[in-house]
């Protein structure tokens, strides 16, 4: 205790010896500073920009923030001029997946530097490929200490799909390994999730997962999951079904994909906004039991407008400049009509469209309630067309489109993960631009809080301290030959 009382006011003293003696100082610290000078600066505390801002950076951390003519950058400090510039927290991914071939021959350039070069600092994995999931680990723990290029990771262990045998093995080994949640699946059974449930509380774990389809909306509340992977989770709450049904695996997902189009066929003749009134009050009624829940909810709204695009305009969507970064075996399994959704579509495309329109009421009525959401694509599988990195920007697009101003977009993938984070892991440094967290931080060229689509206008990203101006975030993305994966 008296140690710690003593370090603290060293390192107080360090501090204000710091910032009353700009440049004097150097033997407190070993890390190198950066100062933005100059810069428009949106904090994402709240709707707020403020001019001519001065933010120091040691290290990893934000150490200083204040107008610029009263905090001068110490000497040795590299300064970042920001002058007409913008500087805002970088953004989270809170919904993705790992696989094991990121950094391999599969992506024409690595995912976690298309993430970097898309102001995206932080991403979670919501179940990574393979059988333990380890390299994770291993790849988080290289970037945090600057081996490997890339956003700050979070990550749950290989997913509890259902069936599982022994979810309480299973919850404890995963907590041991170091993984930071447990992702529950839309196949396990009532006695597999509530068995998972009781042991992740027990051990202090956060849960977020699918809704299963024995348990539905009402169980996971009534069990406290910490929080839902999609809106479109929200959907299967329309389609009415036997919840006890003996079915195991994937063979649920035929059972009320079949349940759903059976139900919502003759829907599909109403027109769009018939339909929209028709489902109102129970997409209604289904958002408002998340009401003062605490149960935040990712976003993924861009992959259904993906779906439709690969349904209906597959050659539109093979042209979009982002899409350039798709692995190669994807475009060949789309070109063939192989492809997931196409095959899950295949014979009901015409649903497509209806089930966007539904995610979408889903969206404004979780809004409507303060459900807590958080921007997420889904991304990184390789295997559903979504480009990691660029298909955060058309999410926050499609939020705009959908009611939501820019800076309650961009809330969700900035201030609203802190809490989130805070939970799962303890850190409370994420999220926005305060003294103390962790230097996330993106330079737009002009005001973000205009237009979400200014964050697409990169003069640089800063990860962890660490700064890529425009230049190396461009090389980071080329797809020259020279541009070799992930070194
Ligand atoms: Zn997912």
């Amino acid at each position: 205790m008296r140690e710690g009382k003593i370090l603290f006011f060293v390192q107080l003293m360090a501090l204000i010896a710091l910032f009353l003696q700009p440049g004097a100082v150097g033997w407190a610290r070993a890390e190198p500073l950066t100062a933005f000078v100059h810069v428009n600066l949106v904090p994402m505390t709240k709707e707020v920009v403020l001019q001519n801002q001065t933010v120091l950076i040691q290290g990893e951390r934000i150490v200083a923030i204040g107008p610029s003519d009263r905090i001068a950058a110490p000497a040795d400090a590299r300064i970042i001029e920001g002058t007409d510039a913008f500087l805002m927290p970088g953004l989270a991914d809170m919904h993705m997946h790992i696989r094991a071939d990121w950094p391999g021959s599969s992506w024409p350039v690595s995912p976690f530097r298309l993430y970097l070069a898309n102001g995206v600092t932080t991403i979670r994995c919501f179940g990574p490929s393979g059988k333990t999931g380890k390299y994770v680990l291993k790849w988080r723990d290289e970037i945090q200490s600057g081996k490997r290029i890339g956003p700050q990771i979070y990550t749950c262990g290989p997913i509890l799909r259902g069936p599982v045998r022994h979810p309480e093995r299973v919850v404890i080994k995963q907590k041991y390994q170091g993984f930071d949640f447990i992702k529950l699946y839309s196949y396990l059974s009532p006695g597999e999730y509530h068995e998972a449930m009781n042991t992740a509380r027990k051990l202090k774990r956060y849960t977020a997962g699918h809704i299963p389809f024995q348990v539905g909306l009402d169980g996971v509340i009534t069990a406290g999951m910490d929080e839902i992977a999609h809106v479109e989770e929200l959907f299967w709450e329309l389609v009415d079904f036997d919840r006890h049904k003996n079915l195991t695996g994937a063979a649920w997902l035929t059972y009320v994909i079949e349940k759903s189009s059976e139900q919502f066929r003759p829907l599909i003749e109403l027109d769009m906004a018939e339909l929209e009134s028709r489902l109102r009050p129970s997409v209604e009624s289904t958002a408002a039991k998340l009401k003062d829940r605490q149960i935040p909810v990712c976003t993924t709204l861009f992959l259904d407008e993906v779906i439709i695009q690969k349904l209906f305009h597959l050659q539109a969507f093979l042209k979009k400049p982002q899409n350039r970064y798709l692995p190669q075996w994807y475009i060949e399994r789309l070109r063939q009509g192989k492809e997931k959704h196409q095959q899950q579509f295949a014979g009901g495309e015409e649903f497509a469209p209806y089930k966007y329109l539904i995610d979408k009421g889903f969206l404004k009525e979780l809004k409507k309630n303060h459900v807590v959401l958080l921007l997420a694509t889904d991304a990184g599988t390789g295997a559903m067309g979504l480009v990691p990195g660029f298909s955060i920007h058309d999410e926050l697009r499609i939020l705009v489109e959908n009611g939501f101003t820019p800076y309650e977009a961009i809330a969700t993938g900035t201030k609203n993960i802190a809490p989130v984070i805070q939970k799962m892991t303890g850190q409370a440094t994420l999220g926005t631009i305060e003294v103390g967290h962790r230097a996330d931080l993106l330079l737009v060229e002009r005001n973000p809080l205009e237009d979400v689509a200014h964050i697409r206008k990169l003069r640089g990203v800063m990860a962890a301290g660490r700064w890529y101006d425009k230049q190396s975030l461009q090389q980071m993305t080329a797809l020259d030959s020279s541009a070799a994966p992930d070194r």
